[in-house]
């Protein structure tokens, strides 16, 4: 497994590892910092957080957060009445971020899984369901992880655990 299985979500050019930068997270009271890989496109040098940057650059909300205005807004509610502490126009940008990043998403996951256990994630065939149940679909083929039962944090895990193994 290498780098090269981030595509440019840009050019879909090949990526290789660009370092990492400290992002501080607002989640309920507290505040989180953590650390995001991030990628180089070796096309159009363009660069990307490795970590979905559906966590809006501007204000920092955690990806729980984000994550639960995703699920309302696939149970069917309306933007405008999704319960969130985010702006109706912060909502709109993250659910627009989300599907446009969500193909990457799922696909470095399905990497990720086939190159540690060897196993072919075939759920994403299944083009039918929504975006947060195909990569819900795929994590819940990992082993599990303690500390979160929310998708896109496991996700984020994954993914940035995947680049330290490589890189550190
Ligand atoms: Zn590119």
């Amino acid at each position: 497994m290498s780098q090269k299985d981030f595509v440019c979500p840009k050019c879909e050019g090949s990526t290789h590892f660009h370092g990492f930068y400290e992002r501080k997270l607002k989640f309920a009271d507290s505040v989180i910092v953590t650390t995001i890989a991030r990628v180089k496109c070796t096309f159009c040098n363009a660069t990307h957080a490795v970590l979905p940057d559906f966590i809006s650059p501007r204000k920092h909300y955690s990806a729980a957060e984000v994550e639960d205005v995703i699920v309302d807004k696939e149970n069917g509610t309306p933007d405008e009445h999704i319960d969130s502490s985010a702006s109706v126009s912060t909502i709109k940008r993250w659910l627009k971020a989300f599907n446009s990043k969500a193909p990457n998403i799922l696909g470095a996951l399905q990497s990720i899984l086939f190159s540690l256990y060897g196993v072919i994630a075939s759920a994403i065939s299944i083009s039918t369901l929504s975006w947060l149940s195909r990569i819900k679909d795929i994590i819940n083929q990992f082993p599990d992880i303690e500390c979160s039962n929310m998708i896109l944090s496991k996700t984020n895990l994954w993914i940035l655990s995947h680049f330290q193994d490589i890189y550190i």
